[in-house]
């Protein structure tokens, strides 16, 4: 039986297996396919036993290390020092991340030229650098401040001269293309970007090379703006595609590649299921609509409130409340809640009592990280008095409404993944939930 792997290290998270299976499917192959996890010091061991398959790929962090095990490297793994892919017959390594990058630039019309900012100069980083400036861009790499001057080199050592080299924070809007060869926004810290607003919004294109979750914050921004964006899906699958071009000699037609790119996006989701959702509890009047809105806009996320979306399919809160009473209003509530626990990338401002079924908040948590609102009772009191949208609230009895909040303010401790002070500023909860959504996904 024929014999095909990929050597990496911590490969919980890769798509290989599945895409290589389903290009040796149309190439009418059902070889073993094999994932080798293994640590640096590990190669010396691990490899001899890979030159004994037909070929094998190579990810993240082995890509240059592998080298010194070859009998040589093609033209691109050579000048970019990363090899993903190996011919076990001639021992040659190759970098088809080249052919996997260019080719979906191409496809989304995305041209590499005019001022371009990369992010990033590790084995993709480098090889996005060596094309740009080949394709006659104007180069500028946005790295760590620590890693600047590692970059200088790094660029030198490539034989780029004209580069700038900046620190990421450093960053002005005036690119036309950026490139992220970072993985900053990938699963699980699926909140991080690696370019700000400013600079998404005065871009024409950005290319992404994370492909896990699907749309990245920066993918999601870029839309926001009107901005071309690319996610690395297309990338992955074009790039293995190369690979096995060079294995065996297969040619796949490009429909037929399209096909495995939108497999490869829903099997993600499957796969890899992301809490790409931000669902905001809290009582009555705590602020999780004004907070949402921000939220929101910070992610480039959908606000959605659970009480306007029963309104608008059942009318107003206060008629169902007076014509068929609490429990059939619970109902449709839990109706609601299961429909929203399907959104991705989206607030959710739950209704104050939504989160007193067991059911709602398992629904909500599959997809969603619940954020808790605690805000203090005084406050939330001022807010909500005497507001007759509000059934609960509507008479205004303080001693009735202390004793709800008390009750309830349990319930949301008990089913919150984070607690965030309600008695902050807006611009204060931001920061706060940013930060501790930052460690909640470490
Ligand atoms: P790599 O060799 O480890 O390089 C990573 C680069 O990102 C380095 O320059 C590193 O800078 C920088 N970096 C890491 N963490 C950072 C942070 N928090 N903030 C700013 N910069 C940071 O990785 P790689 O192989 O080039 O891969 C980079 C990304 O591309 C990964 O997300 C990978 O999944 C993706 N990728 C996708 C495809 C595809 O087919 N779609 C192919 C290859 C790679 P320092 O020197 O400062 O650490």
């Amino acid at each position: 039986m024929e014999k095909y792997a990929l050597l990496g290290y911590r490969l919980r998270h890769t798509m290989s297996p599945f895409i290589h299976r389903r290009l040796f499917d149309l190439s009418g192959k059902s070889p073993d396919y094999r994932v080798y996890d293994c640590p640096a010091d590990g190669l010396s061991v691990v490899i001899p036993e890979l030159m004994k398959t037909n070929g094998f790929n190579i990810t993240i962090p082995h890509k240059e290390a592998v080298i010194p095990y070859l009998d040589g490297t093609d033209e691109h793994a050579s000048r970019y020092r990363a090899v993903n892919t190996v011919d076990v017959k001639t021992r040659v390594g190759y970098n088809t991340d080249v052919t996997g990058f260019l080719k979906s630039l191409g496809q989304a019309g995305c041209p590499l030229r005019g001022k371009v900012l990369l992010a990033g100069l590790g084995g993709a980083g480098r090889m996005m650098a060596c094309e740009a400036v080949k394709a006659g861009a104007e180069l500028t790499v946005a790295l760590r401040p620590e890693s600047k001057e590692k970059g200088i080199d790094t660029l030198a050592s490539l034989g780029i001269k004209n580069a700038k080299v900046i620190a990421l924070e450093k960053m002005r809007p005036e690119y036309d293309v950026l490139l992220n060869a970072t993985p900053v926004g990938m699963y699980p810290k699926i909140f991080d970007c690696p370019f700000t607003d400013e600079v998404i919004a005065g871009s024409k294109h950005v290319f992404d090379a994370i492909y896990n979750p699907l749309r990245t914050v920066l993918s999601l921004k870029a839309s926001k703006y009107g901005v071309n964006h690319i996610s690395g899906m297309a990338m992955l699958v074009y790039q293995a595609a190369a690979a096995h071009e060079i294995w065996y000699g297969a040619k796949f037609r490009d429909a037929d590649l399209s096909r495995i790119i939108d497999d490869c996006n829903a099997e993600i989701s499957k796969d890899f299921p992301v809490k790409s959702n931000i669902v905001l509890t809290g009582f009555m009047g705590s602020g999780k609509s004004s907070l949402g809105k921000l939220i929101a806009g910070e992610y480039a996320f959908g606000l959605t409130d659970t009480d306007s979306l029963i309104e608008s399919k059942y009318g107003k809160i206060s008629d169902i409340f007076a014509s068929l009473g609490e429990k059939a209003f619970r109902e449709k509530e839990s109706e609601i809640a299961l429909a929203v626990s399907e959104y991705r990338n989206s607030v959710i401002a739950a209704g104050g009592g939504l989160p007193l079924s067991s059911l709602n908040v398992q629904a909500l948590k599959r997809n969603g990280i619940i954020v808790y609102l605690d805000t203090p009772f005084e406050l939330c009191y001022k807010r909500i008095r005497g507001d007759f949208a509000r059934p609960l609230a509507s008479d205004g009895d303080r001693d009735r409404l202390l004793a709800l909040y008390s009750a309830r303010k349990a319930v949301y401790e008990n089913c919150a993944d984070i607690t965030l002070d309600g008695s902050l500023s807006l611009p204060e909860m931001l920061k706060s939930i940013k930060e501790k959504l930052k460690n909640y996904l470490s």
